[in-house]
This record gives structure tokens, sequence and C-alpha cells, in this order.
């Protein structure tokens, strides 16, 4: 008899679950109430290797807090911030051993640890801290204008959870022994007024991506007045705010005074019809959890009018089909999130191993296709340098052998207002050169050594 050849990806419902905390020695006694606290998650995040040995205790060995030791002395670009909340979706399902933790996927990308990383190619040589040049097209302190329509205001350099891939590396976070990072110097207040003004003096910008960092942390009520602010200039039309703590800290979008503020922002924004919507960043189907999809639910309850997600892909961490589309149906019909975008990981330094060659992602946008609803089926981007979000699929060119695909665009950046060639010009964006075949990555190694 024939047997049936079966689809690629078998879909089966998965109702979420919140692992057991108690399964760390550090927070055997956590009462439901203090793990639900955002105020006991943002005391007893992790910080350092002493407090991940507090928690973890001698479940993983020496072996793994020298390799984390190293990482964050020699490559990390990014200093070490862990609510429980996320630690605890690492080896979710049983006790973690030191094999176990080291498989993570939430692991590979939060606490990264130096034996990950490439040791001949830790960096790509195009690799650059601000990669997308955002700090390049600020208008005004933390306003970013490189879209015709759109504006990124970064209102902070922090967040409740420093992610190990962060393209924000360069502003984001405290310094690491590798990375003197930028500092915003204006004080909020001024930096904020200096926002609207740019909004109010250009009528033709109508979408304002909210971030930071993340907002979660601004201040409830500085973060208010800021919306307001964006709600009162007439041209806005759109607002998403960004918080990876809709996931990393979810307790944060659960507190009182958070809930009824949003509320009345949205009801401002809907009076008005201003499209408010909130964007995540769930790279794996493990971070979900039921506070998650509480929180994401009472976003939604209080009138902001979609809940998105904006993933990273990552080798080691989510880079197969079934990853992506496990995580996918998660969001969609668990936790009410929709499946927005996946963004290539950025060329910024140290972080080749987690990056995946575009034909790589175009196989991954190809296998995706069909299983999810059109209209929740994500995007898979590459932020193309000068650029901007591509589709991965549309590239003009590719130099398979040097890993060297070409892209054009169809609109100025705010630094090429008088540049008559931009949108004429082919943007290049690089591969991982682990990933391409021998004479090309020879041919890199010459270019280095001539360099
Ligand atoms: S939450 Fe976003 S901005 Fe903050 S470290 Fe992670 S990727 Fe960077």
């Amino acid at each position: 008899m024939v047997q049936p050849a079966g689809q690629p990806y078998e879909y089966q419902r998965r109702p979420l679950t919140e692992p057991d905390w108690t399964r760390f020695p550090g927070w055997r006694d956590v009462t439901a109430a203090q793990w639900e606290s955002a105020q006991w998650q943002r005391v007893n995040c992790v910080k350092n290797v002493k407090q991940l040995r507090a928690v973890l205790g001698d479940l993983v060995d020496e072996r793994f807090y020298t390799d984390l030791e190293t990482d964050q002395q020699r490559l990390a670009t990014m200093s070490m911030l862990l609510p429980p909340q996320m630690v605890n979706t690492m080896v979710p399902d049983r006790v973690p051993d030191t094999e176990s933790f080291y498989a993570d996927p939430i692991r590979r990308y939060m606490l990264p640890v130096a034996t990950d990383r490439h040791l001949d190619w830790p960096s790509h040589p195009h690799a650059t801290r601000d990669s997308l040049h955002e700090h390049d097209m600020w208008v005004a302190e933390g306003l970013t204008h490189r879209y015709p329509t759109k504006v990124l205001a970064e209102l902070l350099s922090t967040c409740p959870q420093y992610c190990g891939h962060c393209t924000r590396m360069d502003l984001v976070g405290n310094s690491t022994p590798t990375v003197d990072k930028l500092r915003l110097t204006l004080k909020p207040v001024d930096r904020y007024s200096a926002h609207l003004d740019y909004l109010r003096a250009h009528p033709g910008v109508r979408d304002v991506v909210v971030s930071g960092g993340d907002v979660a942390n601004v201040p409830w009520k500085q973060l208010e007045a800021y919306l307001m602010g964006l709600l009162s200039v007439p041209t806005v039309r759109d607002i998403r705010l960004a918080t990876k703590a809709l996931m990393g800290l979810p307790q944060h979008w659960l507190q009182d005074d958070v809930v009824e503020g949003l509320h009345r922002v949205a009801i401002t924004a809907s009076r008005r019809g201003v499209n408010l919507a909130v964007h995540t960043h769930v790279n794996h189907v493990n971070s979900l959890t039921p506070l998650v999809a509480r929180a994401a639910q009472t976003l939604l309850e209080v009138g902001v009018r979609d809940v998105r997600n904006q993933g990273v892909l990552m080798r080691g961490v989510n880079a197969t089909t079934g990853d992506l589309l496990d995580l996918c149906f998660a969001l969609q019909g668990e936790a009410g999130i929709l499946p927005y975008y996946f963004y290539m990981c950025d060329m910024i330094p140290n972080a080749e191993h987690w990056r995946v060659p575009v034909w790589h992602a175009q196989q991954l946008q190809h296998d995706m296709m069909g299983y999810l609803p059109g209209y929740a089926t994500p995007r898979i981007v590459c932020d193309v340098p000068f650029v901007g979000k591509r589709w991965v699929h549309m590239l003009t060119d590719y130099d398979r052998e040097h890993g060297i695909s070409y892209w054009t665009k169809n609109y100025r950046t705010s630094i090429e207002k008088d540049d008559t060639e931009a949108l004429s010009k082919q943007y290049a964006y690089y591969d991982p050169i682990d990933t391409l075949p021998e004479s090309g990555q020879d041919w890199w190694r010459k270019q280095q050594a001539e360099a």
C-alpha cells in the first residue's frame, strides 16, 4: 500500500502554558503573586553572572558560567538584563542541565556565550555599529526620519531586557567592555518637545513608531503625555508603540495605572481616527505564555486597534520553517498577536553566527506560504542599509559566490534630499561569510588581508 506523503508541516493546536519557575533553585519559594508583580520582576532581573548563579545554582556547570563571562568581557555588544519571566522560558518543560541550557533557543540570543560565536568571522567586514544609519538620520535627538511619511521616535535608551542581537546596540543599554554606547543628552521633556515641533512643521509625516529602547521603561505619565502630544498633531494618523516587554515583562502591561492610562490614550486615538497599535518582538514560541496572552488581550480590550509581532530571524533560534510556523500559529491562534514581520538580523558587530543568508530567508518565506491565513502570514524582510525594509524576494541582483545581494529603492531618506542618484543606485547587503562556498570565503579572506 502506498503511504500518504504527508505535509512538510503538520499543524497541531497547542495551548500555552506558564513554565513552573520553582524548578529553578533561586525561585523555589517565589509565590504566584510575586511572579505576577512587575516590581518583583524588575527587582529580580538577572544582570550578571553572579545573579544567574543565584537562580540556577549548580544546574549548569562551571563551563557555562566561564563561557558566559568570556563573552561578556570580550564579545558582547549588549549587557546582561533578563527579567525572571524570560529566564523561565528557557528549557521550559524540565529542570535544565548544562546541555539543555546551552541548546535552548531563548538562551542562545538572550544569554549569548563565547562559544556560540564564530571565531573566523565573528563580524562581517561591512558590519557597523549603527548599521541602519538611524543616528545619521536624526532630525532631532532620537527622531529618525528615514521613510518619507514615517518617523521613528527613540524616547529613551533602555529596555527591561537586553537582547544579544539588538540592532540599536550603538545606543541601547549600558556600555560593555567592547562597546562604548552613544548617549542621549537632552532632558526627556526637551527631547519630546523637539519631536512634536518637528511633526508640526512636517505635515507629510503621518506615522510615528514610538520606540527606544522599549517604551515600557518610560514612566507611564511621561509616555501618556507624549502620546497625547502626538494625538494633538492632526496630521499624525498612525501611532505604533514598540515594546518587547509585552513578552519579556508582560506584568508591566498588566499594571492598573498602565492599563487605565492606555485606555485613555486609546479612546482619544479612536475619537480622532488615529490607528493606535502595539508592536512587540517575540522570536520563539516558548516565549509565549498565558501571561503574555493576557497582556496582549488586555491591550486589545482597552482599545488598542492591533497588537503585532516583529521577530528577528536567527540561526540557532528560529530559522526553520517549523519554528517560524509554530510561533506564528501560537501568536495568531493563542495570544491574539498578528504575525507581521520577521527581520533578517542586521549587520552589527559579532552577529555573524545569528545572521542567515538572503537565499535562506527566501526559502523560509516560500515554505511558510499557504499555512496561515493570508493576512497573518508574516513577511520576511531585509533592512538594507540606506534603503530600508525590502521583502526578501525584491533584490535586483545576487552574487551567491560572494554573498552580495543588490537592492534599489523608491524614495530618498532625509540625508539624500539633494542626491540625484539615490533612486538609480544599487545598494549592497552581505550574507554571512561562513555560509558561502569555499571560493567565496577565500575571496573575503584575501580582501581582509589586503585591507
Ligand atoms: S528590546 Fe529591542 S531595543 Fe531593547 S535590547 Fe531588545 S532588541 Fe534592542
